[in-house]
């Protein structure tokens, strides 16, 4: 693992005050560890790390942090009540919490273990439980080179995938039927497992932006939605093509070809600088133009790493001074969804390059 992920940490814990800060969410733990794993605890100081985990993590835990600067330490008990122990050490009055994630049950059974042994409340003496938000957030948005070469490894086998849409979307057979082929080919492509339950949504489904796959069969003249995602080594790509059986309608065409262009002059705008709300604009407005602008009420894009959903938001909301850098990578779909005749929606992925953005993802638009 990159050691620049935990000294870029510690170097914000003294400009927050913090003398410490705890980092329970599984993905940041992987990003700043290498450690895969559904449970654990990071006691990052500033000038020293511990890793807590228990018996079931502990050799994966000094496997993936040896020659670190990490320290791992086994718990016989809870990891939060091990670190309980160790932050009641002297000169420790601020500890920082991942507030986004931390429940509230948590944070008060570690404030009163850190208080110590017995006491009914947290004293005033007691070090402080402080909320931070997305310190590791922030820098998991702009990945380093070996991020990068993944999920550009990622986005070629997705797209590989996809091209075989046609062998599965086919009159006669059912949404999860098909939903079966899509994942089965993205294991044979080596991906781990699907990033999310996939999307075929069919004729009338196809009006339900997350519409999940039933026992509907698929008939020919209708459109279906088909978006689906992969985790390949950690990491997570997403793409949607919608297909049509037979030759399109009028109106279906109409909302195909606005959604393909709002989905190009998003593309279009995406460069280093640029706001993500001026992003989702881009695209906003061409389907506003075509008179599909109600029809969009979803986000028009996401950021992509170890979650598939993450940091940057591509939306309308998206604060005007977080311009999207270089080295971000998320999804650019809009989509239309119109009662009566269906929806659909095309999404591709981008990595934000020096002068415009660089397609993980290429898949014909209309398969
Ligand atoms: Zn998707
Ligand atoms: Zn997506």
């Amino acid at each position: 693992m990159p050691a620049d992920r935990l000294t870029r940490v510690q170097a914000q814990l003294r400009p927050l005050g913090l003398d410490a800060l705890l980092i329970s969410t599984p993905p940041n733990i992987r990003y700043l560890t290498g450690m895969a794993a559904s449970t654990g605890l990071m006691v990052v100081g500033v000038d020293a790390c511990l890793l807590i985990v228990d018996f079931r993590y502990a050799t994966v835990a000094r496997e993936v942090t040896a020659g670190s600067a990490i320290e791992v330490h086994v718990s016989d008990g809870s990891v939060d009540a091990a670190a309980a122990v160790i932050l009641r050490g002297p000169g420790i009055s601020r500890i920082g919490v991942e507030g986004d994630h931390l429940s509230v049950a948590r944070f008060n059974t570690l404030g009163m273990a850190i208080a110590g042994p017995g006491s009914e409340r947290v004293s005033a003496a007691s070090p402080e439980l402080v909320s931070t938000a997305r310190i590791v957030e922030r820098l998991r948005e702009i990945k380093d080179a070996a991020e990068v070469e993944i999920l550009r490894e990622a986005g070629r086998r997705i797209s590989a995938v996809a091209r075989h849409a046609r062998e599965w979307i086919r009159p006669g057979v059912t949404e999860m039927e098909v939903a079966a082929a899509v994942d089965a080919a993205m294991r044979r492509a080596g991906f781990e497992r699907p990033a999310f339950e996939t999307i075929v949504a069919s004729g009338s489904n196809g009006a339900l932006p997350h519409a999940r796959p039933t026992r509907r069969t698929l008939a020919e003249g209708e459109g279906v939605v088909l978006d689906f995602g992969g985790v390949y080594d950690g990491y997570c790509v997403d793409l949607t093509r919608t297909l049509h059986l037979g030759p399109m309608p009028a109106d279906f065409r109409r909302m195909f070809d606005a959604v393909r262009e709002a989905q190009a002059a998003a593309i279009r705008r995406v460069v280093p600088g640029v706001g993500p709300a001026d992003i989702d604009r881009a695209a906003r407005e061409v389907l506003e133009a075509h008179g599909f602008g109600e029809a969009f009420g979803h986000g028009t894009g996401h950021g992509l790493g170890l979650e598939v959903h993450e940091s940057p938001r591509i939306t309308q909301l998206a604060p005007a001074g977080e311009p999207v850098t270089e080295g971000m990578v998320f999804t650019i779909e809009p989509g239309a969804y119109v009662p009566g005749i269906g929806g659909v929606r095309i999404e591709d992925d981008v990595l934000v390059v020096r002068g415009g953005c660089e397609l993980l993802t290429d898949v014909p638009i209309e398969l």
